[in-house]
């Protein structure tokens, strides 16, 4: 899905987390999409262990995100960032664009 097509999907995903979360503390929100075709199911291991988790190795890179926050509003990508040290991630929920 082209980003223009994306963006506005992703905003609204953002706008309704933040908008029924209340905790005290600052919501950290990304909205991740599928930049490489590795599936995103890297986001779901548990534990990054000898198992081949995501065809990208670490998770480097493997997914795009956009993002709204202090001032930011926009997409994120090559950032360095590797799923690999983002666990555990918790999704808040899911979408699936191809369909
Ligand atoms: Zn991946």
């Amino acid at each position: 899905m082209a980003r223009a097509a994306l963006r506005p999907l992703l905003a609204q995903a953002i706008a309704t987390t933040r908008d029924a979360w209340r905790g005290s503390v600052e919501l950290d929100l990304v909205a991740v999409f599928d930049a490489r075709g590795c599936g995103l199911g890297c986001f779901d291991a548990e534990t990054w262990g000898e198992d081949e988790v995501c065809p990208f190795g670490s998770g480097g890179d493997c997914f795009g995100a956009y993002k709204v926050q202090r001032g930011f509003d926009g997409f994120v990508e090559n950032a360095g960032i590797e799923v690999r040290r983002m666990q555990p991630s918790v999704a808040v929920w899911r979408w699936d664009a191809t369909g």
